[in-house]
């Protein structure tokens, strides 16, 4: 298991701190100092001096590397929902697409938008829609397996990032955080229960022809907004020739 990094910075300033001592007693050796070593003060004085460095840097270093894992992780996480951010997602969804292309293993994409959310907010509050999406978040997490990458790509848009799955593969996960959303009223401060409706699109690689990330999200995009087209709260998985069929409607007029 890799040494998480606070304990190697641990190691690191003890090591440091070690130094002192170290130096000393060559610098004794050198210069042939040792007969005062029997002296029971020098003795104490260099067995402080060598905990006390190696413990003060020790500790110092340790706290240095917990907040630099918790930098680390503040650059890579969305505050809100604890869910990966864009930013991350972007990285890995270039590397997982380099790969899967490289590899010619399978990599899909599943797109999530929250239905009608906006008047979660209008009706609730934007504290209210903040714990809806911090709850979405939390189920979705349930779901993915280590190696796939949840993340909140925008306001109430998410994805899933799932290496080695197939178009399929995608479905049966996307139907099931349907579900999940869907199944479970979201339970809000002050003991109020609200439904929660989510639309998803799927593109896999083992289906849609994709030349880079941007294409495959454009497909998964494409799915997404076909979902709504057709009235929400569903699942739509991309097909092979989706580029020829058009996909315009009007949001607006599709409220169930
Ligand atoms: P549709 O079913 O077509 O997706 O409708 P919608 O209302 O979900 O979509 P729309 O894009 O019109 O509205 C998205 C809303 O999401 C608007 C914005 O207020 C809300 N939103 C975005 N980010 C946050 C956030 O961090 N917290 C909260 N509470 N709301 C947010
Ligand atoms: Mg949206
Ligand atoms: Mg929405």
């Amino acid at each position: 298991m890799a040494l998480a990094h606070r304990h190697r910075r641990l190691a690191e300033g003890m090591l440091l701190g070690a130094c002192a001592p170290v130096g000393w007693a060559v610098l004794c050796s050198v210069h042939n100092l040792w007969p005062l070593a029997e002296d029971v003060y020098a003795v104490w004085l260099f067995s402080y001096m060598a905990l006390g460095t190696v413990s003060a840097f020790g500790v110092f270093s340790y706290l240095i590397g917990c907040n630099e894992e918790r930098f680390a992780q503040q650059s890579i996480r969305d505050p809100l929902t604890k869910l990966y951010n864009r930013r991350l997602f972007q990285e890995r969804f270039e590397q997982e697409f380099a790969l899967a292309v490289r590899q010619e293993t399978p990599l899909t994409l599943v797109l999530a938008d929250l239905d009608h959310f906006k008047q979660v907010n209008d009706i609730y509050g934007h504290p209210a829609g903040d714990e809806v999406l911090r709850e979405v978040a939390a189920r979705m997490q349930r779901l993915v397996r280590q190696g796939e990458v949840a993340a909140r790509i925008g306001g109430e848009e998410f994805a899933i990032l799932l290496p080695g799955s197939t178009s399929e593969q995608g479905r049966v996960l996307a139907e099931r955080l349907r579900l999940a959303i869907r199944n479970q009223p979201m339970a809000l401060p002050g003991g109020v229960l609200l439904p929660c409706k989510a639309t998803l699109g799927v593109a896999g690689l083992d289906v849609v022809s994709a030349t880079s990330p941007e294409a495959l999200l454009s497909a998964a995009d494409a799915a997404l907004y076909l979902g709504k087209c057709q009235g929400r709260d569903r699942v739509v998985v991309q097909t092979s020739d989706w580029r020829s069929t058009g996909t315009a409607c009007d949001l607006n007029a599709t409220w169930e």
